[in-house]
């Protein structure tokens, strides 16, 4: 049983990216050994993390609560002129309560991206307004609006605002929020917070702001702000955390700190009770293929594939012989038109009755436009291979019979997942291609997805000897010392390289990298556009994803492919893996596509 009678409301994952070092696994498991009962994360601006964090959450027997601490803009979302010394942007912790409030903040946090972007993805009271159902929303850290109008002495203002942001959200469903990481300002904020949290029946909660999990990795996070801000640790002005307590306290440390003001421990719990959100992850949502007046779409692709059956397998004009057996491949008899039919029959059966026959329709008519306009398409990858409705539609150029191919394993009554069909379009033009997918289903309904880029061993050796100050010249030896394998880490690269082992243990320098470099190592370290895969959806995705621009202006997912899969979108593979580094335009050390 996870009796833990305090939560953590505002947690910062590795998806604040540089600026949250929680890794989502390890956060959940740090919360199930502190019986914590449920979570909440909180990262900047975002929701990138949500489904998986959800998904950790529910197999650790811990409840998720989905948030984010958004970024609300001070004179609208559209007002981008700000003269010196005026904040750009205030923060605001949402949670999610229910589905509704689930749909409101991915609306929110798209909004953020699409509408109010400045240096951060911003929201304004307007559209909070708009969209406050189903949220629960916390006044947040030293940098929310009305802990600054209290730092700077505008008592009356942060009344006046506490009354706002109630009308906004419902009196109840608006809280106080209360942090003490060893700041002096803090505690300032929160006896003025509590008094005024008295006078207006305003509730008040604590939390912690977590940005790392234990405090020994304070100074890990350190670097990694460094390394957002491109300093070094050395500069006395750059980007800090006052203190070294933004770490993942326990609820008796958390019921110590605010022994006086017990209200703010249990509302966590309270909180929490309150927040129910189920994801369904079975459904899919599909977009159907359209198809021709008079017929229905199982009868359209039948027609196709029929069509295509003599082009496929000329039967009558090859002589058996002909179509030889292929070395130790299953004898093929070439004759059998009877088989061919049985297996089309069976197939399209299956692909039917999965509700997979526009998934075909739709990548059959993309693959058409293109090759109708000369662009060059490569044969098909993957378990698309097995099928003889691919091999007939033209999705891809192997015949299935003939390499004795399993369709079983590309699809099969008892598959749950989506089939997986990659194509390769000629990278030049494989824009046309999207554009005309955008055009065909609405440019709501198709986005590019996003994809993150993590900090691997060489990588992390290279970006901390930097923030370290460490000549490059050592630095690039050390970080060449990390033997060149897929998934290495650096405790193995330890193990394996001696000359790495002997440096860690006579080089405090070198030691001291390495550790921090550990505790950094594995972190999300920027969001991109993947390069191979769009997604379209039966209507407009913001029902179903929150949307992501990045800094050059392309509009993608804010989840990544896995996560797009789990809730039910329907992806496509568009081109080639070597596509993927040229596109991000990355240190092939800094990539590992996700
Ligand atoms: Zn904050
Ligand atoms: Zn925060």
């Amino acid at each position: 049983m996870l009796h833990s009678d305090f939560v953590h409301l505002h947690v910062h994952t590795q998806y604040s990216l540089l600026d949250g070092a929680c890794i989502i696994p390890n956060l959940i498991d740090l919360a199930r050994r502190m019986k914590m009962p449920a979570c909440a994360i909180t990262d900047h601006g975002n929701m990138f993390g949500a489904i998986e964090f959800y998904q950790s959450c529910m197999t650790n027997g811990i409840k998720p609560i989905i948030g984010s601490e958004v970024y609300i803009a001070p004179k609208g979302r559209l007002d981008k002129t700000f003269s010196a010394g005026e904040e750009t942007a205030n923060h605001l912790i949402l949670l999610v309560k229910d589905e509704a409030g689930y749909k409101n903040l991915m609306k929110l946090v798209s909004i953020g991206y699409l509408e109010g972007f400045y240096y951060k993805p911003r929201i304004d009271k307007e559209v909070l307004a708009q969209y406050s159902k189903g949220l629960i929303a916390l006044s947040s850290c030293l940098k929310g609006e009305i802990p600054r109008s209290i730092m700077s002495g505008k008592e009356e203002r942060a009344k006046q605002l506490a009354d706002e942001y109630c009308a906004i959200m419902g009196k109840e469903n608006f809280y106080f929020e209360l942090q003490d990481n060893g700041i002096p300002e803090q505690r300032e904020v929160s006896r003025e917070l509590i008094r005024l949290g008295k006078e207006l029946g305003i509730g008040v909660v604590a939390t912690n702001d977590v940005h790392y999990l234990t405090r020994d990795s304070a100074k890990a996070h350190e670097a990694l702000l460094c390394i957002q801000t491109q300093t070094t640790l050395d500069d006395p002005n750059r980007m800090k955390l006052q203190t070294d307590q933004f770490y993942f306290r326990s609820g008796e440390e958390m019921k110590a700190l605010f022994k006086d003001t017990p209200d703010a421990i249990s509302n966590t719990i309270k909180i929490a009770e309150r927040c129910n959100l189920e994801l369904d992850f079975k459904k899919t949502y599909l977009p159907h293929y359209a198809a021709p007046e008079g017929t229905t779409r199982e009868k359209f692709m039948r027609e196709l594939c029929e069509n295509n059956l003599e082009k496929r397998y000329p039967l009558s004009t090859c002589p058996t012989s002909q179509v030889a057996p292929m070395g130790n491949l299953r004898s093929w008899t070439g004759g059998d038109m009877r088989q061919i039919k049985e297996r089309l029959d069976y197939e399209l059966k299956v692909i039917s009755k999965a509700g997979y026959t526009s998934y075909f329709l739709i990548v059959w008519d993309f693959i058409s436009h293109a090759k109708s306009k000369g662009i060059a398409v490569g044969p098909g990858r993957g378990s698309a291979a097995g099928s003889i409705v691919s091999y007939l539609l033209g999705i891809t150029d192997i015949d299935p019979l003939r390499y004795n191919l399993l369709f079983e394993r590309f699809l099969n009554s008892e598959r749950v997942s989506m089939p997986d069909i990659d194509i390769d379009f000629c990278y030049e033009r494989r824009p046309e291609v999207i554009d005309y997918v955008v055009q065909k289903y609405g440019k709501d309904n198709v986005a590019q997805i996003i994809t993150f880029g993590t900090m691997a061993a060489r990588a992390v050796i290279r970006d901390v000897g930097r923030v370290m100050n460490l000549p490059y010249a050592d630095v690039d030896r050390i970080a060449k010392l990390v033997p060149m394998e897929l998934d290495v880490t650096l405790e193995l690269a330890l193990e394996k390289e001696p000359e790495l082992a002997r440096l860690y243990k006579e080089d405090p320098r070198v030691r001291e990298l390495i550790d921090t470099s550990k505790k950094l190592e594995g972190l999300t370290r920027h969001a991109s556009t993947h390069a191979a895969g769009v997604v379209i959806s039966e209507d407009s995705l913001t029902n179903h994803v929150p949307i992501f621009k990045t800094s050059d202006g392309q509009i993608s997912t804010g989840y990544a492919m896995g996560s797009l899969e789990k809730i039910g979108l329907f992806k496509n593979g568009f081109p080639g893996l070597e596509d993927i580094d040229r596109y991000s335009g990355g240190d092939k050390d800094n990539q590992q596509g996700q």
